[in-house]
């Protein structure tokens, strides 16, 4: 590729509106430009990145035998009822009517249709098990897009879904996809580590997301230095060793449900008439999916979010609420959480009927958590999440730091990491739901045992910037830099020797598969210094006619802190 024909497009500034490092920098680098809240075009530039985090995706996919196929971005609601997922997903879905008036959501995730696709297709024993997956756009929107490509509107994600005829063959392509997502992540060059999940309402230990150590991730894991142990804040035993080493468990179990409330308690508890619009609503609810969307009928906590009033929470028309609710006082909900009662001041719930009146849910955790185990549940999911930062991060790193690891294996230490993939064993759930069986051994019809397994490819850009950066701006590991060789021609418009130079060493890196940018911009040396290092390229080679004259060029690393002199037969050397 050369400059001159390549669509360049640096800033010196970032927009005021970008918040974190690696958005500034994908917007200076001119990776990505806005067209609205979480909603990106994928520039030239950019795109050469996304598409070398797709090939490493797809190969090791394919090596691990799964299959590529694609499903609809515009999916029919039929599928999503089936599942009574049409109703559970909240606004996070999209939804769409055609022009029959006909009910449609723009796919956060594919479960119901590859279930579709499976009862169809996979009819007997013998085609298991199978993997398909998609590299495709989702849109999910989110509560607080935000960060740039990191928590996107639109996004593009590869997903995965695993069909099985037994829980144990299923464990098997679990393992499978664990083995692929580590050769990943280990090919795209990133500091990550593997952290048990949430399971949900599933329950069991398979599920595991895989999340790049930055510091400015949004989730919190939890781990011991000594051992294996690794565990997500949102896991009940974080939350529980969070809550207050070991006790709070106990506590929790012993938690007796929340009696229910009916809408005119509620609004006679905020002194307000029954069809109030009311500002702000944080759901709780003592029962999640797999997924980690609320699915129990037990809302035990309810503060309104939304532009809803409550009569239309009485008639049942907000997600997730099919039974009364009422509001916890902050003893109760300190002492659900099993933490003491000054915790929940950074999360604003000292006053819960205030909330209501002047806060945001932006404000606020999200609440809507909880792995519900037989006769207890859990909350505090996502206590890392959406909160001004320092003060929780601290308050979280006090509790938990220098416990004793749930293994016996050491003490715990705390360090915040950015989910770049997720893998989740799902058993029957959705086979069930959608009756979709095929032909066993014994001739007789059985559920699939699934699984689905995703990536966020464009949030790997993201997460890969902010655990890569310096202040000139990104360094990109190599496997997934948008070029991995710029040539700087010092003097290309005044000198043949430098010209035929970098053309000369400009076509051998290609010969030898190098992908390999020639700047012939004609600009001075500090424009291209500027613009390469922010852009993040991991080999600069400079060529002038100074060092031609001793037969030598420049190289640098982009994390160099100087040039060294190479002869120009060397370069290969340097950057294969
Ligand atoms: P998060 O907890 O960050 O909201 P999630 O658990 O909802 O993510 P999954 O349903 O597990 O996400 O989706 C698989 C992957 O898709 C995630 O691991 C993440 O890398 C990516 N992803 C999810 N939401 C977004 C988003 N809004 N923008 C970009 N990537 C996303
Ligand atoms: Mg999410
Ligand atoms: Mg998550
Ligand atoms: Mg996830």
């Amino acid at each position: 590729m050369r400059a001159s024909q390549f669509h360049l497009s640096t800033l010196k500034e970032a927009p005021s509106d970008a918040e974190v490092v690696s958005q500034q920098l994908m917007l200076r680098a001119g990776m990505i430009r806005k067209a609205a809240a979480g909603i990106y075009s994928y520039m030239p530039m950019g795109l050469r990145s996304i598409r070398k985090v797709e090939t490493i995706i797809r190969e090791e996919m394919n090596r691990a035998g799964a299959m590529e196929l694609v499903m609809p971005l515009v999916q029919p609601a039929e599928l999503w009822q089936e599942t009574g997922r049409w109703d559970k997903m909240g606004p996070e879905m999209l939804r769409l009517k055609d022009r029959h008036e006909r009910d449609f959501a723009l796919q956060p995730t594919s479960e119901e249709v590859v279930t579709d696709i499976a009862r169809q297709e996979l009819k007997s024993y013998r085609q298991l098990p199978r993997n398909f997956y998609q590299i495709q756009t989702k849109f999910r929107d989110e509560r607080r897009p935000r960060f740039g490509v990191m928590r996107g509107r639109e996004f593009t994600m590869k997903d995965a879904y695993s069909f099985d005829r037994s829980e144990e063959a299923a464990g098997r392509s679990y393992e499978l996809m664990f083995a692929a997502y580590t050769r990943i992540f280990d090919r795209l060059g990133l500091e990550y580590r593997a952290v048990a999940a949430d399971t949900g309402a599933i329950g069991g230990d398979r599920s595991h997301e895989f999340q790049v150590i930055a510091d400015t991730g949004e989730d919190a894991i939890v781990y011991c230095p000594g051992s294996g142990y690794a565990a997500n804040i949102e896991l009940a035993e974080a939350v529980s060793l969070l809550a207050g080493r070991g006790k709070a468990r106990q506590a929790l179990e012993k938690t007796p449900t929340p009696g229910k409330a009916t809408c005119e308690d509620v609004a006679a508890l905020l002194g307000v008439p029954l069809d109030t619009t009311v500002k702000s609503l944080v759901l709780a609810t003592d029962d999640v999916d797999e997924r980690g969307q609320p699915a129990g009928a037990t809302i035990w906590l309810l503060l309104v979010r939304g532009d809803h009033a409550l009569n239309e929470v009485k008639a049942g028309k907000l997600e997730g609420l099919k039974a009364g609710f009422r509001f916890a006082t902050e003893a109760e909900i300190a002492e659900h959480f099993g933490c003491r009662p000054g915790y929940l001041g950074p999360i604003g719930l000292k006053k819960p009927v205030k909330i209501i009146a002047d806060r945001t849910v932006a404000d606020m955790a999200d609440f809507i958590c909880g792995a519900n185990e037989a006769d207890f549940h859990f909350t505090g999911v996502n206590w890392g999440r959406d909160l001004p930062e320092p003060d929780l991060v601290a308050d979280i790193r006090n509790v938990v730091e220098g416990n004793p690891s749930p293994d016996g294996k050491g003490v715990l230490a705390i360090q915040r990491g950015i989910e770049v993939g997720h893998v989740f064993y799902l058993g029957t759930r959705y086979s069930k739901a959608m009756n979709a069986t095929f032909l066993d051994e014994d001739g007789k019809p059985k559920h699939f045992e699934m699984g689905c397994y995703g990536i966020g490819v464009t949030r790997i850009l993201g997460a890969a910037i902010e655990q890569n950066h310096d202040a000139r701006g990104i360094i990109w590991p190599t496997a997934i830099a948008p070029f991995e060789v710029v040539i700087c021609p010092v003097g290309w418009g005044k000198s043949e020797a430098v010209r035929d130079e970098a053309q000369k060493l400009y076509g051998a890196l290609l010969a030898q598969g190098v992908d390999v940018i020639l700047d012939d911009r004609d600009e001075r040396p500090g424009v291209m210094f500027a613009d390469w290092e922010l852009i993040g390229v991991p080999h600069r080679v400079t060529i002038g006619d100074r060092g031609l004259k001793e037969g030598l060029v420049e190289h640098q690393g982009r994390r160099d802190a100087e040039a060294g002199k190479l002869a120009v037969a060397d370069i290969a050397a340097h950057v294969l």
